[in-house]
């Protein structure tokens, strides 16, 4: 019974850290195909469409921010979509495996952007995938940036593009959607 318990809060954990992976996916898809065109939103254009702009045009620009400064805005976004979480579910193995997912985001993109950055134990989970490596990151980076938008793992990207996940959602919505 211990062993089964044990087995299910890791399935627990695995699933939480791919959900969260799967949101960091659906933001970054937000922030690349409907932030074009409005930078000048109040807040959102500031904080996060011109960064997302400028990190295409030049990718490590970000790694000159500090720790705080290239975190805190993905931390905004995931303390009060915990606090949701364990209202609704109670606490939980896969909530708290989404929210440190979730919180280390930017910084384990960073990783995958300098690998110099990293801690040893980081390049040890980057090379099975739990967190993004370089050369999975780098297909992003190739134009028209359209693939691997989820930027944790490894391992959630290369199922979405085989449905063509992100094509699909985009026939679904509104021509104006897209600038
Ligand atoms: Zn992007
Ligand atoms: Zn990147």
């Amino acid at each position: 019974m211990i062993l089964l318990d044990a087995l299910m809060v890791l399935v627990q954990l695995l699933l939480g850290w791919l959900l969260a992976d799967l949101l960091s996916g659906v933001l970054h898809w937000i922030e690349d195909r409907f932030g074009p065109g409005r930078e000048h939103w109040p807040v959102l254009g500031s904080l996060i469409f011109t960064p997302n702009i400028v990190h295409h045009a030049d990718p490590t620009d970000f790694l000159k921010a500090g720790f705080v400064s290239r975190n805190w805005t993905t931390w905004a976004a995931v303390t009060p979509l915990t606090i949701i979480l364990l209202l609704a579910f109670g606490s939980q193995p896969w909530i708290w495996a989404a929210a440190i997912g979730g919180a280390m985001a930017s910084e384990i993109h960073a990783w995958a952007h300098r690998k110099t950055l990293a801690p040893d134990w980081a390049l040890r989970l980057q090379a099975i995938g739990l967190l993004q490596s370089p050369r999975h990151h780098a297909v992003h980076h190739v134009p028209d940036h359209r693939r691997h938008y989820c930027i944790i793992s490894d391992w959630v990207n290369p199922v979405l593009d085989h449905f063509e996940f992100w094509h699909s959602i985009e026939l679904l919505l509104p021509k104006g959607w897209f600038r």
